[in-house]
């Protein structure tokens, strides 16, 4: 007997993994059910997805595109919905496998919804396991949710970890590319703009993620992602610059073996990993060609000038109250770096700031953890509001 095709929704179908998740789906043989796809404000995308992917629902998170979003969908069967609730709603709609793709906290509620179902998701947006590891794994484990890693460094581990024989790990290597900035001097990061910022060497991504590849917060971002993930402690957990972005990341084992994930440095591949777990599926995405490659490097991370990923080793030490404070002080910052208010070095100045704030002993509930990291981010705009345009590097 042929099963009914599997129900997929993407929350955050019109970002960079939102749109290598379309494209992983159209390649697939296998029939899928589009329920949800979800968008902030790109009306014109959202809406061409959901007519290519006969989605039954589309929905726009900001409320004021409502009419627009109706009127292009006029004369479907797709549902048409706007604003926060709306999106909270989408996320609760029966679905057998969800893609998390929103970026930032914006995508905590969303997700959390998502793993109360209690069925697969599939979680790119990282920074709500940053903020909010423990009470999202419980959620999860509550609800008998199945998280997937899509991170490529965190989908690299999840392959090659023996789940049955964890007590015979040593350790995870994440790899790193080093960003566009690696070669360069500390000195000449003071005047990078944002377009030299985003310009990734390796990877094309949204922009939030393409400026915390540039000052390696996406590492450090990373290192908590993973903690959380293989419930690992920081000691197990290690960062490693491997510029080409082949090795996506590595396990080692007490024996001294070490498995390592490859691929090209493509989306489609962990995407294709998770629709397909525990089976596997073709990619319609790169392939890796050994005949072109001739050399693979590695080398520290360069803490003087990427400090972020220390600092996410501090957090883990001090506790979640660090975590969510760092998550939501580098999200003012990077916004405030796109708009061109701030330098690229004071980037990590305003986390060590958001830092500096009275840490709660305890954040159990999502309210609380949300209240903080609302909290966090008032007061490192107003920090940014009251410096003066001269940078806070430069005093
Ligand atoms: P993106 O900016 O390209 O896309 C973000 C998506 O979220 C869009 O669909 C956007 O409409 C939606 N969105 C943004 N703000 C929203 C809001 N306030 N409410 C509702 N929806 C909102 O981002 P991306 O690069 O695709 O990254 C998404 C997440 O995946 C991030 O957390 C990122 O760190 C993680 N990730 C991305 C990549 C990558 O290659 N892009 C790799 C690994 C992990
Ligand atoms: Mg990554």
């Amino acid at each position: 007997m042929s099963q009914a095709p599997r129900k997929i929704s993407i929350l955050g179908s019109t970002g960079s993994v939102g749109t290598s998740t379309v494209k992983v789906l159209q390649a697939q043989s296998e029939p899928y059910n589009v329920q949800v796809l979800t968008a902030n404000s790109n009306v014109t995308l959202l809406a061409e997805q959901a007519k290519m992917l006969n989605a039954s629902h589309a929905v726009i998170a900001d409320a004021a595109l409502y009419d627009d979003l109706k009127s292009i969908l006029s004369g479907t069967n797709i549902k048409v919905s706007a604003g926060e609730t709306a999106l909270h709603e989408a996320a609760a709609i029966p679905a057998d496998w969800i893609m998390a793709a929103i970026v930032g906290m914006a995508g905590l509620k969303p997700l959390m919804i998502a793993l109360e179902q209690g069925t697969t998701v599939a979680i790119a947006n990282k920074e709500p396991l940053v903020a909010a590891g423990e009470l999202v794994l419980k959620t999860a484990a509550g609800h008998g949710a199945t998280i997937l890693p899509i991170d490529s460094e965190h989908n690299a581990v999840f392959q090659v970890f023996e789940r049955t024989n964890k007590e015979a790990i040593e350790r995870i290597i994440l790899t790193a590319s080093g960003g566009p900035f690696r070669t360069k001097l500390l000195a000449a990061l003071r005047d990078v703009t944002p377009d030299q910022a985003l310009a990734h060497p390796n990877w094309s991504m949204g922009d939030k993620i393409s400026i915390d590849s540039a000052t390696m917060m996406n590492k450090a971002l990373e290192v908590i992602e993973a903690h959380y993930l293989f419930d690992l402690p920081a000691s197990q957990i290690d960062v490693l610059v491997h510029p080409q972005s082949i090795i996506h990341s590595m396990v080692e084992y007490h024996d001294g073996s070490i498995l390592a994930q490859m691929g090209a440095a493509d989306m489609c591949t962990p995407i294709t990993n998770a629709l397909g777990w525990p089976k596997r599926l073709k990619t319609p995405g790169k392939k890796l060609d050994f005949k072109t490659m001739n050399r693979f490097d590695f080398e520290p991370v360069d803490d003087q000038k990427f400090p972020a990923v220390q600092t996410a080793y501090a957090c883990l030490k001090s506790g979640q109250a660090a975590c969510i404070a760092m998550n939501a002080a580098n999200e003012a910052a990077v916004a405030a770096f796109l708009n061109h208010k701030i330098a690229f070095l004071d980037i990590h100045a305003y986390v060590s700031e958001g830092l500096k704030i009275d840490m709660p002993s305890t954040l159990s509930s999502l309210d609380d953890i949300v209240a903080f990291d609302n909290f966090v981010r008032a007061q490192v705009e107003s920090c940014m509001m009251n410096s003066s345009s001269s940078s806070i590097m430069k005093s």
